[in-house]
C-alpha cells in the first residue's frame, strides 16, 4: 500500500485543501504543506471551500491562498490532500467536485475516525495536537528543510488548536517543535497581532451581546450561547470570529461544557462544543452526525435555533448523567 510520504513524492501537481471555514489549523497546515511541496519541487496549489477569513489574510504575504469559484474550473491536479478533516463532506461543493474528479485523494488530520473517511492514503495521529505538527513531522521523514514561511504556517496551526499553548493537548511535542519554529525565523508577536489585533470597532458590541445571551443551564454546568441570523449577518460584516465568545462561557466556575450555536444563512444550526474535563463533546456532536475531539467538537444540526438549543442541552444533560453515573 502506498503510504502519504511516497504519494508526494511521486505526484506533480498536487491541490491542498481542508474544512469548511478553515481555521488556524487548516490554514497553516495547507500554507506549511505548500512549502514542504515547493520544497520537492512540486507544483501545489491551495484551494478551500471558502475564502480566507480576513485574520489570516497575513499569511498571502509568502503564500498563494485560494479557494473554490462554482462557476470556475479547478486548477488542474493529480492528487488531491485534505487536511483537517478526512471527508468529502465537510468540504461543501467542493467535496463533490473532488469526488467527481476520480484523482486520489490523501488525508492529513488529528480527530478521531480520520484513517476511516475519504482518503485512499492517509497520515492521520488523533494523539497529534494539531495538523500541522503532522505536517512538520513529514518536513523530516521527507528531510525537507523549514523555511520561515512553512515554520509560521506550522506555528499557526499549533497555537490555534493549544488555545496558544493553554489546552492540554499542548505536549512535549508543541513544545520542542515550537522552539524550532521560533528559531526558524516565526515572528510570534506578528501572528498574534495579526490574529487578535485587527477587529472591527463592532466586535466589541458584538462580543458584549453574545455574551448577554449566554445561558447556564444542567445545573450551570453547561453555558450555552444562541446566536441568531441577524446576529450572525452583522458578525459576518465585521469579520467577527465567533470563537471569541467561547473563551468567556469557559471562565465561569463549575461549567463543564461550553456550547456556541450558530444560526446559519441556510437555515441549519452549527454547533460548536468545549469540554473541561471529562464529557466527551466528541461523542455528543456525533450523534448529530458531527465530530472532532473530545474536548472540542462539531457538527450541524437540521433544527430551528431554539429546538437545536433544547436538542444540545439535552444531549449535555445526558453525558453528565453519565459520567455521574460511572464514578458514582
Ligand atoms: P469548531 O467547533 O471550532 O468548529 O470545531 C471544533 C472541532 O470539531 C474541530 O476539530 C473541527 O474540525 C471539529 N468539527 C467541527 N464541526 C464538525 C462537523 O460538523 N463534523 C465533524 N466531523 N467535525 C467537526
Ligand atoms: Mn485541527
Amino acid at each position: 500500500m502506498t503510504t502519504l510520504p511516497d504519494l508526494l513524492r511521486r505526484t506533480e501537481r498536487i491541490l491542498l485543501t481542508g474544512h469548511e471555514n478553515p481555521d488556524g489549523d487548516c490554514l497553516g497546515a495547507e500554507v506549511a504543506l505548500f512549502h514542504l511541496l515547493r520544497g520537492l519541487g512540486k507544483q501545489p496549489v491551495i484551494v478551500n471551500p471558502d475564502p480566507l477569513g480576513r485574520a489570516y489574510d497575513f499569511l498571502c504575504r509568502h503564500t498563494p491562498i485560494g479557494h473554490a469559484r462554482p462557476d470556475a474550473p479547478l486548477p488542474p491536479f493529480d492528487a488531491a490532500v485534505l487536511l483537517d478533516c478526512a471527508h468529502l463532506a465537510r468540504l461543501g461543493a467542493l467535496g463533490d467536485r473532488l469526488r467527481q474528479s476520480g484523482k486520489p485523494i490523501a488525508v492529513i488530520d488529528h480527530h478521531v475516525g480520520s484513517d476511516q473517511g475519504d482518503g485512499a492514503v492517509h497520515f492521520v495521529d488523533v494523539k497529534a495536537a494539531a495538523t500541522g505538527a503532522l505536517v512538520y513531522r513529514l518536513f523530516r521523514l521527507l528531510e525537507v528543510p523549514l523555511a520561515a514561511a512553512a515554520a509560521e504556517g506550522v506555528f499557526l496551526s499549533l497555537v490555534a488548536d493549544t488555545g496558544w499553548f493553554r489546552y492540554s493537548n499542548a505536549d512535549a511535542e508543541v513544545f520542542a517543535i515550537t522552539s524550532e519554529l521560533v528559531a526558524a525565523g516565526v515572528d510570534v508577536s506578528l501572528v498574534f497581532d495579526s490574529l487578535y489585533r485587527r477587529n472591527h470597532p463592532d466586535s466589541v458590541v458584538l462580543l458584549a451581546e453574545a455574551l448577554q445571551r449566554t445561558r447556564l443551564r444542567c445545573g450551570g454546568r453547561l453555558a450555552l450561547a444562541a446566536l441568531d441570523r441577524a446576529w450572525m449577518e452583522r458578525a459576518a460584516n465585521a469579520d467577527f470570529d465567533t470563537d471569541a465568545v467561547l473563551d468567556p462561557l469557559r471562565s465561569i466556575a463549575g461549567v463543564e461544557v461550553t456550547a456556541l450555536l450558530k444560526e446559519r444563512f441556510d437555515g441549519t444550526v452549527k454547533a460548536s462544543l468545549r469540554s473541561r474535563r471529562d464529557v466527551d463533546v466528541q461523542a455528543i456532536t456525533a450523534g448529530f452526525g458531527g465530530g472532532g475531539h473530545q474536548k472540542a467538537a462539531g457538527a450541524t444540526l437540521r433544527l430551528p435555533l431554539a429546538a437545536a438549543e433544547a436538542a444540545i442541552e439535552a444531549a449535555v444533560q445526558q453525558a453528565l448523567a453519565g459520567l455521574e453515573a460511572r464514578s458514582s
